[in-house]
């Protein structure tokens, strides 16, 4: 097959990579638009589940993943100067999206695959000749934006402002600083992602955000005020951003993209071209690797191109699907920061690592987290009088049958 892959991004780098595992007289080319050094974003987070996941798929490029990631164990929530609360937390990890795209790129090309850089592809119709063209463009994908009607993408531009900077501190723990100011509270995710440096997502409503004048500073300035408001955790250290072309800073509203189609004749939109998740629940490019392994699989379940793309589109959005609803509740509770920040320190750390809940919203807070408690207790209760009544069963013989614990 004749493969065609739009954007050197992880969807397409990695969907090039499985495809030539498969079947290595596949005859693909990854084209991306800007030179092999250029990447835009600092460092990702991922879970433990995808490092297994891709050890299985691709056990080589893992290995290199794995070796190049860094990784924490504990969660540090600071509250202004009222508190910090640090909390131990799964084992999360963190890579440089630089170094990944490398390691992709390499391990692509070591297969037989074609990675031409600074190669901007306009429509499908410049790849006349190819049996499958992959979008995996991104966000503002061109060849779904050339089929708008038939893809039926529908963008909601999220409410509040942010930006993705760099930073030389190298944080020890997932960090989360909010920083009260006359205007409104920001904040700040940061974590590490290399050996000396660590991302800083900064993120505040778009009152504070006007009101601290950044609509109205340049990059510099931008990143001034920031090292100032962020001071307690950067120790000094300077953060590090990438100006837009008239010199102001990056600062974006996230773009949440749904696509009511998936695939269009011989063109199918993979990764970001397919869907975006809010960056608070740091799952974009784990989704995008996956969409890429399953792209690969429904191709060659049925040989057919149709079935196979059909086979994609179905399973895939059905899990999108659950990703965007946990994705809209996370953006939402960081938008409804006013009706968590003045709850106690621990109440507040419990509810912000349960943002993702339907009912969070519609409850009061502080109702929420004591019926969390409750639950906990009764899950504790009920995992106790278990223990209890198998030590029984194990001294009286198994006379006792069904219920609790059992
Ligand atoms: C602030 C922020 C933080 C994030 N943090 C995380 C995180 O912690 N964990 C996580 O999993 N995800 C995170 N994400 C999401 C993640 O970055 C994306 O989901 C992921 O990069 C998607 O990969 P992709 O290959 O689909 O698209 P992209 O990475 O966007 O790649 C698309 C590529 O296509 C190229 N391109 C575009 N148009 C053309 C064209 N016409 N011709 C040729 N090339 C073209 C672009 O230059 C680009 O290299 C974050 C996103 C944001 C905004």
């Amino acid at each position: 097959m004749k493969v065609a892959c739009v954007g050197g991004g992880p969807a397409s780098l990695y969907f090039s990579i499985l495809m030539k595992r498969v079947d290595p007289s596949h005859d693909i080319t990854v084209y991306e638009r800007n030179p092999a050094t250029s990447t835009y974003g600092w460092g990702v987070t991922f879970g433990a589940e995808l490092l297994s996941y891709l050890h299985v798929a691709e056990p080589e490029s893992a290995r290199a993943i794995s070796e190049s990631s860094v990784s924490w164990d504990n969660w540090v929530t600071r509250i202004h100067d009222r508190a910090t609360v640090t909390e131990q937390a799964e084992e999360g990890f963190g890579i440089s999206r630089h170094r990944l795209l490398a390691i992709l790129a390499d391990r692509a090309r070591a297969l037989g695959v074609r990675v031409e850089f600074q190669r901007e592809i306009a429509g499908e119709d410049e790849l006349a000749d190819a049996d499958l063209v992959v979008a995996g463009d991104g966000v503002n994908s061109v060849l779904r934006e050339r089929h708008a009607d038939h893809f039926g993408a529908e963008v909601r531009v999220e409410r509040n402002t942010y930006i993705w900077l760099g930073t030389t501190k190298v944080f020890d723990s997932f960090i989360f600083a909010f920083v009260q100011t006359e205007h409104g509270w920001i904040w700040c995710y940061g974590y590490r992602f290399s050996e000396d440096q660590s991302t800083c997502v900064i993120e505040c409503a778009p009152a504070t955000w006007k009101g601290l004048e950044f609509d109205q500073a340049n990059e510099a300035e931008s990143l001034i005020l920031l090292e100032k408001l962020f001071a307690d955790i950067l120790d000094g250290h300077p953060l590090i951003g990438r100006p837009q072309a008239d010199g102001s800073a990056h600062w974006l509203n996230f773009r949440t993209l749904t696509n009511r189609r998936w695939y269009r004749g011989n063109l199918v939109l993979l990764g970001d071209a397919a869907h975006t998740t809010h960056f608070s629940i740091g799952a974009g490019t784990t989704l995008a690797l996956e969409d890429a392994a399953y792209l690969v699989a429904a191709l060659h379940g049925d040989t057919r191109l149709r079935p196979g793309l059909a086979g994609y589109e179905q399973q895939r959005r059905s899990t999108i699907r659950q990703f965007h609803k946990a994705a809209r509740y996370s953006a939402q509770w960081y938008e409804n920061l006013p009706r968590y920040i003045d709850l106690p320190p621990m109440e507040l750390v419990a509810l912000q690592s349960r943002r993702e809940s339907s009912l969070l919203p519609h409850v009061p807070p502080r109702l929420y987290y004591q019926m969390g408690r409750t639950v906990e207790s009764l899950c504790e209760f009920k995992h106790r009088l278990g223990s209890k009544l198998a030590r029984t069963r194990h001294a009286y013989g198994d006379g006792l049958s069904g219920g609790v614990g059992s």
